[in-house]
């Protein structure tokens, strides 16, 4: 399996574009700090790669990315695009709104989510008749039990409920457990397993069970502690009241990674979090639990 790290930041990137809190300020002043909202790239099989969420960078995202571009040799379809589909963990606008961008896709995209996900996208979003006139967008269903990525690719997508929490503008939808998942990402030719959870309400059985047989686990790294966000200024609420299960402390996530087989990223950095500083003492805990923070254009085979 081969997967390309195409962002690591959470809603709003680092810097985010109204902000100069220490983190955002320190991106601006130290180019290396930057962040790209959260997305990975896997391949299907050769020359056959899809998304995992369609971010507001998806532009700059597959341009950094020589493996996501038409070939431009003698003889090649200069409009045939590697990109042929992203799968979607949740409805956030954050992971949605770049499927926009892809309204040039000749040959149109294929679009996996889950069943509040897919409605929430096509008519709360409105992306389903915005996008009808550009291009084809197939909707494919994701479930718990995995499907082939594509016809004939060995890599297998499933889903587990990590959370029931809709995006604001969906505020008006049904409940759904599926509303925010973690993506099951397996090999089946070589057996290994990555799991990806950029966003991760409440440690539940079913994900506990899914981490512990993964080879490497992207976590939600969105928050260090839980009043980050008060602290901060930006929100009433705790990380955990707003979705995101925070890296230490009370119901932290660290120690539970710590305890898991496999190797485990953070990703999904709020810009308030001080892992967004390479200097930061917060990485010497990391260490210690042997523990990493994902980096943009980080590069997993496996
Ligand atoms: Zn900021």
């Amino acid at each position: 399996m081969l997967l390309l790290v195409l962002g690591t930041a959470a809603g709003g990137g680092l810097p985010q574009w109204n902000c100069a809190c220490p983190g955002c300020a320190g991106a601006r002043a130290h180019p290396a700090r930057r962040r790209l909202h959260a997305s990975l790239a896997v391949r299907a099989r050769p020359g056959r790669w899809y998304l995992v969420n369609a971010t507001p960078d998806i532009g700059p995202q597959i341009e950094a990315h020589p493996e996501l571009l038409p070939s431009s040799a003698p003889g090649a379809d200069a409009r045939r695009s590697p990109l042929a589909g992203v799968v979607l963990t949740d409805a956030e606008l954050d992971h949605t709104l770049g499927i926009a961008r892809l309204r040039e896709a000749r040959d149109g995209v294929d679009v996996l989510a889950t069943a509040p996900v897919r409605s929430a996208v096509r008519e709360r979003l409105g992306l389903g008749a915005v996008l009808d006139p550009y291009t084809t967008v197939r909707w494919r269903a994701l479930s718990g039990t995995g499907v082939p990525l594509e016809e004939g690719s060995a890599i297998r997508v499933g889903a587990v409920p990590v959370s029931a929490k809709r995006p604001r503008y969906a505020a008006a939808a049904e409940p759904d457990p599926a509303w925010s998942v973690a993506l099951r990402l397996h090999d089946t030719g070589s057996g290994r397993t990555v799991l990806y959870a950029p966003a991760l309400a409440s440690w539940s059985e079913a994900f506990e069970a899914a981490a512990r047989e993964a080879d490497v686990v992207f976590a939600d790294g969105t928050f260090w502690d839980d009043d980050e966000p008060v602290r901060a200024g930006f929100s009433q609420r705790t990380a955990t009241a707003m979705g995101h299960l925070p890296v230490t402390g009370p119901g932290g996530t660290a120690h539970r990674l710590a305890a898991l087989p496999g190797r485990c990223l953070y990703t999904h950095l709020n810009n308030t979090n001080p892992l967004g500083d390479p200097h930061a003492e917060q990485h010497k805990r990391l260490a210690e639990w042997g523990l990493e923070v994902a980096a943009d254009r980080m590069v997993i085979e496996l």
